[in-house]
């Protein structure tokens, strides 16, 4: 465990200055470690990865906590499945990468996603139409009040959209120090999303490198690069409605609609920023995206209380116009 650093500038993609004390540990022995020195010193510990779905405060009072571990390695393989567990600091596009160059399929929709593989369970990560829930077999890792070290199987990760156990019972409770993978070459391609289709042509994609090609360039036509405009992806989830609700509402029919398997029809939250006519909108340094209006960014000296203002209003105007109240995807801490 490296010793405690005082009052760094955290990294984060929206780039907000941010100032904590931090903790780097190399996996759980270490983990449990930095539970004893919180304990001793009666702080708490709040774990973080690449800061790319966080809104920070000016100042965070816990010691935010890393896992610098970025090993690969094959723990179960069966004539169909490989499983692979990987460090909780180990880059998410990087590993899609090299799942896709070993001839492994499945994570190719989920290219560029930012961030660590340790921060990808908690939100089930997904894109163009696939999550990781669909391919995590375990997640390993200690509770930060006990001190215990702990593995959950996929069940008990209580995976949904944007959703899990580490942002409900078990949130700022449970440090990711790795995540087992299940992963087989004989997996199907995925590419029923419509943008993901309309970038392939239509053409069926021979192999999950071509998926992997076309997401990438997908993302970089679609999404401000956090390095030059900083952000932190979709800054709302897709609100899901019944079906009666679409037909219900002025212009319901032209929404854009994804059904879900559960009846229920998952909307565009980006459509209806856009239809409420904000992109361009500003507070402070903060801006709604003219590329992409679901995405917030910092054009220089946004403070969180900026973000969170536009934020509001965003919501505000949704809810005024359409009846939805919009729910925010990244995680805020401290107070504005
Ligand atoms: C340009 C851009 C595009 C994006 N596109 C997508 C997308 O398509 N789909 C999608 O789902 N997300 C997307 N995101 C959001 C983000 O990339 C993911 O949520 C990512 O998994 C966050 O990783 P991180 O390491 O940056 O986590 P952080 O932002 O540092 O942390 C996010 C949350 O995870 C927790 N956490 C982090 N590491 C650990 C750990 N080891 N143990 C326990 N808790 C931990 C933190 O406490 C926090 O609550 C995008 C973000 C950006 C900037």
């Amino acid at each position: 465990m490296t010793s405690l650093q005082y009052n760094r500038q955290l990294p984060n993609t929206l780039a907000l200055p941010c100032a904590a004390d931090t903790l780097c540990v190399s996996g759980i022995e270490q983990a449990r470690d930095a539970v004893r020195l919180a304990r001793a010193l009666g702080r708490s510990l709040l774990p973080l990865g690449e800061g790319s779905n966080v809104v920070l405060p000016g100042a965070l009072q816990g010691i935010a906590l890393y896992v610098t571990d970025k090993s690969v390695h094959e723990v179960g393989r069966d004539n169909e499945f490989v499983t692979l567990r990987v460090g909780a600091g180990h880059a998410w596009h990087a590993f899609v990468c090299t799942t896709v160059a070993e001839g492994y399929v499945g994570l190719e929709n989920l290219a560029l996603i930012p961030g660590t593989v340790g921060a990808a369970p908690i939100q089930n990560i997904g894109a163009y139409g696939r999550e990781v829930a669909a391919f995590i077999d375990a997640v390993h890792g200690v509770d930060l009040h006990s001190g215990d070290s702990r593995s959950l199987n996929a069940a008990q990760c209580e995976f949904s959209y944007r959703h899990s156990v580490f942002k409900g019972a078990l949130r700022d409770r449970f440090l990711i120090c790795a995540v087992d993978f299940r992963l087989s070459k004989h997996a199907a391609l995925d590419t029923h999303y419509p943008a993901l289709a309309t970038q392939l042509d239509g053409q069926a994609p021979l192999s999950a490198q071509q998926v992997l090609d076309a997401v990438v360039a997908l993302r970089r036509q679609r999404l401000p690069d956090p390095e030059l405009e900083p952000n932190v992806g979709s800054f709302f989830k897709n609100p899901v409605v019944d079906a009666t609700w679409l037909r219900n509402v002025d212009g319901g029919t032209r929404m854009p609609q994804y059904p879900q398997p559960d009846g229920r029809i998952k909307l565009s939250a980006a459509w209806l920023i856009d239809h409420c006519g904000l992109k361009g909108l500003r507070e402070g340094g903060a801006c709604i995206a003219s590329r992409h209006a679901l995405v917030i960014t910092n054009r220089g000296g946004a403070t969180q209380r900026d973000v969170l203002t536009l934020a509001e209003r965003v919501v505000h105007a949704v809810q005024q116009r359409y009846g939805l109240t919009l729910e925010m995807e990244p995680r805020v801490y401290g107070d504005a």
